[in-house]
C-alpha cells in the first residue's frame, strides 16, 4: 500500500510517497514559491534529485505537477496516481476538537475551518492542501489529517490553562495547545522501543530542537506538559521566535513604539530568537561557528539555548516526579553534540551523566549516557512523515 504524505504551507508543498510494505520512502520533494514568481519543484527519487522551474500559480497546480513528476519521466516511482491508496496530511492546529488523527470528511473540514483563527498562518494552507488533494485524487482516495496539537490533548487543565479571566478560555479557546506533537509522539514511542520498555512504564522528556523548538513531558506515553502554547512562539528561544517573554514586555514595546498587532507579531515570530539576539543568523550552525570565532552575541545565544532547555527539562522532571530518559531530536537535537552536552552537564545531581565519546555519534538512534547514568540520554532522529503515513494506514486499513 502506497501512502502520500503532504505538508502544505502557504507557499510550499512538501511531499513524500511511502510504500508501507517495509516503510520505504519511494520519493520526496518540494514545490516551492507557490503563487510567487520563480516557482520550482524539486523531486528526489532513485537516489537522484530532479529540479525544474515551473509555474505554480496555486496549490492545485502544485499537486498536479507533483503527480506528474511521480508518474512520468526519470523520477517516476509509480505508473499511475491510482497506485496511491491514501493521502495523509500534516495539519497544524486541531484545537480542542481533535485528540487523534482522523479521516477527513466534510464535517472535519468545517471543524478545521473553525480552528483556523487559532493558526491563521498554518491552517488555511493545510486546508487548501486537503481540498487540492481531493480535486486531484478524487473522493474515492481517503485523506487523513494528522494534527501537531493532538498528542498534547492529554495535558491536564492545570498545565494547559493560562491565568487569564476564564471567559477568554470559554469564549475564545485561549489556552496552551502545544505543537510538534507528531514528533514528540514518534520519538517518545521509539525511545521506549529502544530501551526495551513499555511507554506506560516510562517518564520521558522529549526535546524537539529545530528551527522551531519545543519540549514535552511524556508520562506513561501521554503528553502532560509542553513548552509551546496557544501559538508556536512560546517556550524556548528559536531560530527567529522569541520563546517565552514576560507578557508585559509586549505591552511595553507596544506602548513605546506604537506598532500594530501585526507588526508586533512579525517581530516576535520572524525577527527574534537566534537571529534577533545575534543580529547574524537564525541558523544554529552559523552561530556555533561564529561563537567559536569569538562573536560575543553568537556566544550569548549559544549560552541562552542550553540554559533555557535545561530549565524546561528540570521543570518537567519536577512535574512528573522523576525521569527515565531525556530524548533529543530535530536538526539541533540530532546534530549538535555541544548543545546536548551543555544541557545535560551540570544536571548530575539528577542522575544524568554524559559519555563524551558516545555523544559524538550521528545519524541513528543512540544513547550518549554513561553506563552508570541513572537517566538515559538519547538521540532519536524524528520522522514525522513516517508517523503521518502510519496513522493514515491505521485509519484507512
Ligand atoms: P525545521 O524546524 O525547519 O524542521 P530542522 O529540524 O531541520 O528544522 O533544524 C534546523 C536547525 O538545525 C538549524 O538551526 C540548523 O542550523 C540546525 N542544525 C542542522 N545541522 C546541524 C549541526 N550539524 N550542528 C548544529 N546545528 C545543526
Amino acid at each position: 500500500m502506497k501512502i502520500l504524505v503532504i505538508n502544505c504551507g502557504s507557499s510550499s508543498l512538501k511531499y513524500q510517497l511511502v510504500d508501507m510494505n517495509g516503510e520505504v520512502v519511494l520519493c520526496k520533494g518540494l514545490c516551492d514559491r507557490i503563487g510567487i514568481d520563480g516557482s520550482s519543484i524539486t523531486h528526489k527519487a532513485h537516489g537522484k534529485e530532479f529540479k525544474k522551474e515551473v509555474a505554480l500559480p496555486d496549490h492545485s497546480e502544485a499537486f498536479s505537477q507533483m503527480v506528474a513528476v511521480m508518474t512520468e519521466g526519470e523520477g517516476a516511482v509509480v505508473a499511475d496516481k491510482s497506485e496511491i491508496t491514501a493521502v495523509g496530511h500534516r495539519v497544524v492546529h486541531g484545537g480542542e476538537k481533535f485528540s487523534a488523527s482522523t479521516i477527513v470528511t466534510d464535517e472535519v473540514i468545517a471543524t478545521l475551518e473553525e480552528c483556523s483563527p487559532l493558526a491563521p498562518l498554518h491552517n488555511p494552507p493545510n486546508l487548501q492542501g486537503l481540498q487540492s488533494a481531493r480535486q486531484v485524487f478524487g473522493d474515492k482516495v481517503p485523506q487523513v489529517a494528522v494534527f501537531d496539537t493532538a498528542f498534547h490533548q492529554t495535558m491536564p487543565a492545570k498545565a494547559y490553562m493560562y491565568a487569564v479571566p476564564y471567559e477568554y478560555y470559554e469564549k475564545y479557546a485561549i489556552r496552551r495547545y502545544g505543537f510538534h506533537g507528531t514528533s514528540h509522539r514518534y520519538v517518545s514511542a521509539r525511545a521506549a522501543e529502544f530501551l526495551g520498555k513499555k511507554p506506560e512504564d516510562l517518564k520521558i522528556v522529549t526535546c524537539h530542537l529545530g528551527n522551531g523548538s519545543s519540549i514535552a513531558a511524556v508520562n506513561g506515553g501521554k503528553s502532560v506538559d509542553t513548552s509551546m502554547g496557544l501559538t508556536p512562539v512560546a517556550g524556548l528561544i528559536m531560530g527567529t521566535r522569541t520563546g517565552d517573554v514576560d507578557p508585559g514586555v509586549i505591552c511595553y514595546m507596544n506602548d513605546l513604539t506604537g506598532k500594530s498587532g501585526g507588526d508586533m507579531s512579525n517581530i516576535l515570530n520572524k525577527q527574534s530568537g537566534f537571529l534577533g539576539v545575534s543580529g547574524l543568523s537564525s541558523d544554529a550552525r552559523d552561530l556555533e561557528s561564529a561563537a567559536a570565532d569569538g562573536n560575543a552575541r553568537a556566544q550569548l545565544v549559544m549560552e541562552m539555548l542550553p540554559y533555557q532547555i535545561k530549565k524546561f527539562v528540570g521543570s518537567y522532571i519536577a512535574a512528573m516526579n522523576g525521569v527515565d530518559a531525556v530524548v533529543f531530536t530535530g536538526g539541533i537535537g540530532e546534530n549538535s553534540s555541544s548543545v546536548r552536552a551543555n544541557v545535560c552537564k551540570e544536571m548530575e545531581f539528577l542522575g544524568m551523566k554524559v559519555d563524551d565519546e558516545k555523544n559524538k555519534k550521528r545519524g541513528e538512534d543512540f544513547d550518549f549516557s554513561t553506563d552508570d547514568s541513572k537517566v538515559r540520554l538519547l538521540v532519536i532522529p524524528t520522522d514525522e512523515e513516517l508517523m503521518i503515513a502510519r496513522d493514515t494506514l491505521e485509519l484507512v486499513k
